[in-house]
């Protein structure tokens, strides 16, 4: 080719330069990087258990793959699997529904993007109310699904909980959906039954929305509160699109699993996200689908067992966060995640001369000085940005170890 042939250039869409990257991946990449230098790191940053899923799952997978459910599957999946989630949200859950109401995708993250893209169109001005801080994946999602999220900030003060009037007022014309993720990443806080009955009620006076609740970490609750499903409430449950997967409380994440639970109108929710589904990705895994009854009837004293730890770590990282100075840390009673707030020291020096200014900063010194990753709260929205999330998905060694290590740091830091 002459070297004044028209070099053929890749133009990219506004819809994949506008989605930023994870602010997470880059504190993962210096983890990495320190590790292959030979530094031992404490890592307090993972979403995920860092337990083995349970055997009598992985058992049910090979066995499927063993018998040949190697092939495509319809796109809204095996009966079997999709009545034993329907059977669990009856009678876990309380939430009147059939496996026709039924959506399972590729992890609760693929059945949030498409309850989006089921229930907003691009260029509508279409709006969804979002609590924050909140996952860091929502406000992407809702924009590539053609809509603008609207957030109602929480404060520490109220354990990062938005009080009825609050979302209320967000609430507009143009408002297609709230979307309500209790337990919280990155907060690690939940509402109330109670609270979750006054949100309802709020909701009930405006009958365009639709509530969609993220209820992934449902299983892992620490304090006093049982978890309540907006779904189950009969007022508003035909409105309710209930977000649910293996993820987190079956240590699955790898598998991806997430379903989706949408009654009203006749499952119409539901079907159109199969639908969807049907041109994006076909279907999970085909031999996933085999794992999902066994996951939910027979693994009762598996998920006990992971339970019983987390809540021992979720005290543990509590007690130490507590001993830390100038920081407030509501106690974490869902999820995984505690999430302090560490903007008093935002300003100040670390005797080797380097500035913590703000977040970033913070887990950037906080890393190269000590060893210790935690993720800085600055893209989870809201007061976000004075926070960092610590994940207990770890040891209770490496929280024993790693939080008082954070605790001494800080005590170094000068104005
Ligand atoms: N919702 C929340 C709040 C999450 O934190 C996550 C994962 O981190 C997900 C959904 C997605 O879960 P999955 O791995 O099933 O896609």
């Amino acid at each position: 080719m002459p070297s004044s042939a028209i070099v053929p250039t890749m133009q990219l869409s506004d819809r994949a330069t506008s989605i930023p990257p994870s602010i997470t991946l880059a504190i993962s990449a210096k983890v990495r990087e320190l590790k292959a230098d030979g530094r031992e790191v404490i890592a307090f940053g993972a979403g995920e258990p860092d337990f083995d899923t349970p055997k009598v799952i992985m058992d049910a997978a090979i066995r499927a793959m063993q018998s040949g459910e190697t092939h495509y599957m319809p796109a809204s999946g095996t009966p079997e699997a999709r009545e034993a989630i329907a059977e669990k949200l009856r009678t876990e859950n309380g939430i009147e529904c059939t496996a026709n109401d039924i959506s399972i995708n590729a992890g609760a993250k693929m059945s949030i993007n498409l309850a989006l893209m089921a229930l907003l169109d691009h260029g509508k001005g279409h709006e969804v109310v979002v609590p924050t801080p909140a996952w860091v994946s929502y406000e992407p999602m809702i924009n590539l699904a053609g809509g603008s999220m609207v957030e109602v900030p929480s404060t520490p003060e109220d354990n990062f909980k938005c009080s009825p009037e609050h979302i209320s007022a967000a609430i507009t014309p143009d408002t297609r959906a709230v979307l309500i993720n209790s337990p919280s990443n990155p907060c690690g806080t939940m509402y109330s039954e109670d609270e979750v009955r006054a949100l309802a009620d709020m909701f009930d006076s405006h009958p365009h929305v639709v509530i969609i609740s993220d209820e992934i970490y449902e299983q892992l609750i620490y304090g006093d509160d049982n978890h309540l499903s907006f779904g189950a409430i009969p007022e508003i449950a035909d409105r309710v699109v209930t977000i649910n997967g293996l993820s987190k409380a079956f240590a699955m994440t790898g598998w991806r699993i997430g379903y989706a639970c949408a009654p009203g109108n006749n499952g119409a929710v539901a079907k159109a996200m199969n639908t969807l589904q049907s041109q994006l990705n076909t279907c999970i895994a085909s031999f996933c689908y085999a794992a999902i009854p066994v996951a939910l009837n027979e693994t009762a004293d598996d998920l006990q067992s992971m339970r019983a730890t987390f809540a021992a770590r979720a005290s543990l990282m509590h007690e130490l966060i507590s001993k830390w100075p100038e920081v407030t840390c509501p106690k974490p009673t869902g999820a995984f995640y505690a999430f302090p707030r560490v903007a008093a020291h935002f300003g100040k020096t670390t005797p080797a001369g380097r500035k913590v200014d703000d977040a970033v900063s913070f887990a950037e010194v906080l890393l190269e000085e000590t060893g210790v990753a935690v993720v800085p709260g600055t893209a989870f929205g809201g007061c976000g940005p004075e926070h960092i999330r610590l994940s207990f998905a770890c040891s209770e060694e490496q929280i024993a170890e790693g939080v008082p290590r954070i605790g001494v740091w800080l005590e170094t830091l000068s104005n």
